[in-house]
């Protein structure tokens, strides 16, 4: 019996696609790729339960067929896409709310539901779930954990890691786990397992099912937008804030060309770009909340503090609620709100790099730079703060990429690696939200280095067969 004959006998013919038309879809993401790199995988499974994706892996150990899981595939650098095709797990079928435990304020769901139905799910009980994407709308749990994605809440409460108390994963063996420490919220026992699994990219497990832990909803929140002169005294004047004391709920930086990818909805209604001082070269907008008086006096308090860094506040209320409208509350039609022709023409492509907060001006030069050196049409640096009341930032540098143009496609990767290795030579790291996938593969020993054969034996526990996404994060032929 082949492979496929197996997996039909285990889990029913419902739950295999075999239909080239119905496999296509899977065969890219976001990232951007000419119309002939796609990849789509021999099989396509949408399973139910944890069981499911057991009989699935058991079935591929033993044949040794390389097994991908999904979620909304709509990763930026090809993390998702079967590059050795196999079997593809489709998990946005396991969508389902195991538990929502309102006094310990916990929700245990399926790990193919999206970070929007788990805010679904607790709202009724005054709850959310903090970490949130732009892609909240199609993102799922298991994707948001495996790609160690940010959040537009990050400078508050951090990432996935710090919402994630208890997931369950798939090996490549078809064992089950239980990784992390039920509904605590942390623990000093045994290794930290669970942790592993952020930004992993499924190469040590398929992610079946989590626990996460729940923040009540703040009353109120209120959103404004300084310019600065410079990106530096943005990140000054951010730091000056936390010495203060404040407690920041969001804060991005966005460089001057940036904020148009964000005000698309102020152009379409006025017809023009907004205006802002033509001295300003940064854009940060930051917000509070909470109880309203709490929110009044934090937010004037910054106010008066963004006097020390000549900062501008900006009066116009629509312009900061075009930002926040792209930013938090945009409807999912990728992009459009934000670039109404980004289905047709240009895409979207970026790098994620990380660098110490005191070069992130210097680094800024160095992006334009290089960008401007492969010939690519800039739109621009973000910066958003996603360390819990610290300064610490997740970059996306990002670029306009014409998928038909071979020639442009390439020149993005080429500076896509040369912007990942740069900061690494600025004493950071080559991923801040997006992971390695096979993109930053070849660099991983640049930035780990002897560390990197010890990643490869905890990969090997997980995943003896090399089964598990492969070619992500090491080539394949390094894989076990
Ligand atoms: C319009 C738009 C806005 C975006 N905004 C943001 C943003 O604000 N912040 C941000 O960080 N990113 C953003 N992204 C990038 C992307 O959407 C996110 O990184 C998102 O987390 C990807 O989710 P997904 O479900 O589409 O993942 P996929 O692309 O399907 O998968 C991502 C990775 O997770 C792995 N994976 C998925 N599910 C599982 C599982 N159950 N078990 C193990 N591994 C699994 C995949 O193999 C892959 O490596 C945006 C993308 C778009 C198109």
């Amino acid at each position: 019996m082949s492979y496929i004959e197996e997996l039909t006998t285990a889990l029913g013919k419902e739950k295999v696609l075999v239909d080239p038309a119905e496999r296509f879809v899977y065969g890219a993401d976001w990232s951007p790729r000419t119309p002939d790199e796609f990849f789509p995988p021999d099989v396509v499974i949408l399973p139910r339960t944890t069981r499911d994706v057991q009989r699935t892996i058991k079935v591929a150990y033993e044949h040794g067929i390389p097994v991908t899981a999904g979620g909304g595939l709509t990763g930026m650098l090809g993390g998702a896409v079967p590059l050795f095709k196999g079997i593809y797990i489709d998990t946005t079928t396991m969508n389902s709310v195991v538990e929502v435990d309102s006094k310990n304020q916990t929700i245990r769901v399926q790990a193919g539901a999206t970070l929007q139905e788990v805010n679904d799910a607790v709202h009724p009980y005054d709850l959310w779930l903090p970490h949130q994407p732009e892609s909240k709308w199609v993102s799922t749990v298991g994707s948001a954990i495996a790609c160690d994605n940010d959040s537009t809440f990050g400078v508050r409460y951090g990432k996935i890691l710090n919402c994630l108390l208890s997931a369950e994963i798939v090996t490549g063996t078809g064992e089950v786990l239980e990784l992390g420490h039920r509904k605590a919220h942390f623990t000093s026992s045994g290794y930290k397992l669970k942790d592993l699994l952020a930004g992993s990219e499924g190469t040590l497990g398929v992610i079946t099912e989590a626990t996460l832990k729940l923040e009540p909803i703040p009353a109120t929140r209120r959103v404004d937008m300084l310019v600065f002169p410079r990106l530096g005294a943005a990140v000054d004047y951010l730091s000056r804030l936390l010495k203060a004391g404040l407690c920041i709920e969001a804060a991005h930086i966005n460089c001057k060309r940036r904020l148009k990818f964000y005000t698309q909805t102020y152009k379409q209604k006025y017809g023009k770009d907004p205006e802002i001082p033509a001295w300003g070269e940064a854009l940060l907008a930051i917000s509070f909340a909470g109880d309203k008086g709490v929110v009044d006096f934090q937010r004037d308090e910054a106010v008066r503090l963004s006097k020390e860094f000549e900062a501008q506040l900006v009066e116009e209320r629509e312009l900061v609620d075009s930002w926040w409208t792209s930013k938090y509350t945009l409807e999912f039609e990728p992009f459009k709100q934000k670039w109404p022709d980004s289905q047709t023409k240009k895409k979207f492509g970026a790098a994620d790099p990380g660098v110490p907060v005191g070069r992130l001006e210097e680094f800024y030069h160095k992006f334009v730079e290089i960008a401007e050196k492969h010939r690519l049409d800039i739109i621009g640096m973000n910066a958003y703060l996603e360390h819990p009341n610290s300064i610490g930032f997740s970059l996306s540098c990002a670029v306009y990429v014409d998928y038909r143009d071979a020639d442009e496609v390439k020149r993005f990767r080429e500076y896509h690696d040369e912007l990942s290795k740069m900061a690494i030579s600025f004493e950071g790291t080559m991923s801040t939200f997006m992971s390695d996938t096979h993109q930053k593969a070849p660099y991983l020993e640049l930035e780990h280095g002897a560390s990197l054969r010890h990643m490869r034996e905890i990969k090997r526990l997980f995943d003896p067969k090399g089964i598990l996404n492969p070619g992500k994060k090491f080539p394949r032929e390094e894989s076990p």
